[in-house]
């Protein structure tokens, strides 16, 4: 049993670290056109200074971290913080979300440095239609390398994450739901937030019952045990299938009251909510030599912020910052 919880009484034992505002892609859902301001590099926290937040974070009942982004492999000596944060003891699981673009490269490194796990994101199996989705100069067969990489290096499960958009990719629901039978692929739907894209993400929205239907074709989902995942994804299988589905439902049926977790943004804020601007400053008090006492206050103050949900549905959309500077 966790030590921290909010003022509602959540249980809260799960911190996201972004460790960086860049990104090697600027996928139409996440970005503008022209890419989000950057954090001066003087102002980004340093693997140390993330590290002495981890330790606090640990101390009050945190034991799962992710590391994010932007993108976060593209920071330098990514596998030296995994390897720091591993040596925290009450740290039982440390995972990464990725766009899998450079993970071939660092799988292994990444595994032996003490990373149990990876998410990808992928959007679509088409490599034409990456290259659209993404704004980038990457190729999907970069990602495709990721993900196998991962499992050699047994960075288990795997898990891909699909943002569905209507007109862009929802089409290709079926052929990523058909891959998880006969490979032991974790595929998990996202619905489409209306934060930060390419001006107005709401018309692509597709609720998670209309991907269920679409996939109907396909068989009966028949749900998981929890035990496939502990997140906000509820989880499916196809007959016989050896991966899962899942769909995470952010707009349609929100997880905020199971939600467990914090994040810490690359420019040293702690942020309750995803979707609410309110943050708590830990980089000013760090670098003005704050006590490891006085960096948990701050800590259990802004756990006590967590709002009870987000207000999407009232239309209070967060625009403070954008998703890659928040880690997503
Ligand atoms: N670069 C990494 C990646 O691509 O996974 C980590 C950062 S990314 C911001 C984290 C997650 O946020 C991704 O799974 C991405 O699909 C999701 N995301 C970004 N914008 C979103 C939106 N408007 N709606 C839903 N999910 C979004």
């Amino acid at each position: 049993m966790t030590g921290l919880s909010d003022s509602f009484q959540r249980p809260i034992n799960y911190l996201r670290i972004s460790v960086t505002d860049r990104c090697n892609l600027r996928c139409i859902y996440c970005m503008p056109p022209g890419g989000v301001e950057l954090t001066s590099h003087s102002d980004i926290l340093s693997y140390e200074e993330i590290y002495t937040i981890a330790q606090a974070a640990a101390e009050l009942g945190i034991d799962k971290l992710r590391i994010t982004g932007g993108e976060p492999l593209v920071r330098l000596g990514l596998p030296q913080l995994i390897e720091m944060l591993a040596g925290i003891e009450a740290i039982s699981d440390i995972a990464l979300t990725t766009n899998g673009v450079l993970l071939a490269d660092y799988a292994a490194e990444l595994k032996a440095a003490g990373l149990k796990r990876v998410n990808i994101s992928l959007d679509t199996l088409k490599a034409d239609r990456f290259k659209r989705i993404t704004r980038g100069q990457s190729e999907l067969r970069q990602v495709l390398e990721g993900i196998e990489a991962a499992k050699t290096a047994g960075l288990e499960p795997v898990k891909l994450n699909m943002v569905v958009m209507s007109g862009i990719n929802d089409d290709e629901l079926i052929d990523f739901a058909a891959k998880t039978i006969d490979q032991e692929w974790h595929v998990r739907f996202i619905e489409l937030m209306p934060v930060n894209g390419d001006v107005n993400n709401a018309p692509r929205f597709v609720a998670a019952s209309e991907m269920r239907k679409r996939l109907e074709p396909l068989g009966e989902l028949e749900p998981c045990l929890p035990s496939v995942g502990n997140g906000p994804a509820k989880y499916f299988r196809l007959p016989g299938a050896k991966g899962t589905i899942g769909f995470i439902t952010p707009i349609s049926e929100h997880f905020c009251f199971n939600c467990n977790r914090m994040r810490l943004t690359a420019d040293g804020n702690l942020r309750p909510c995803l979707l609410s601007d309110y943050e708590i400053d830990l980089k000013t008090p760090l670098r003005s030599g704050v006590s490891g006492e006085g960096l948990k206050k701050l800590f259990q103050r802004a756990v006590a912020e967590k709002p009870l949900r987000h207000k999407l549905a009232e239309g209070e959309v967060p625009n403070g910052r954008p998703f890659s500077h928040v880690g997503g």
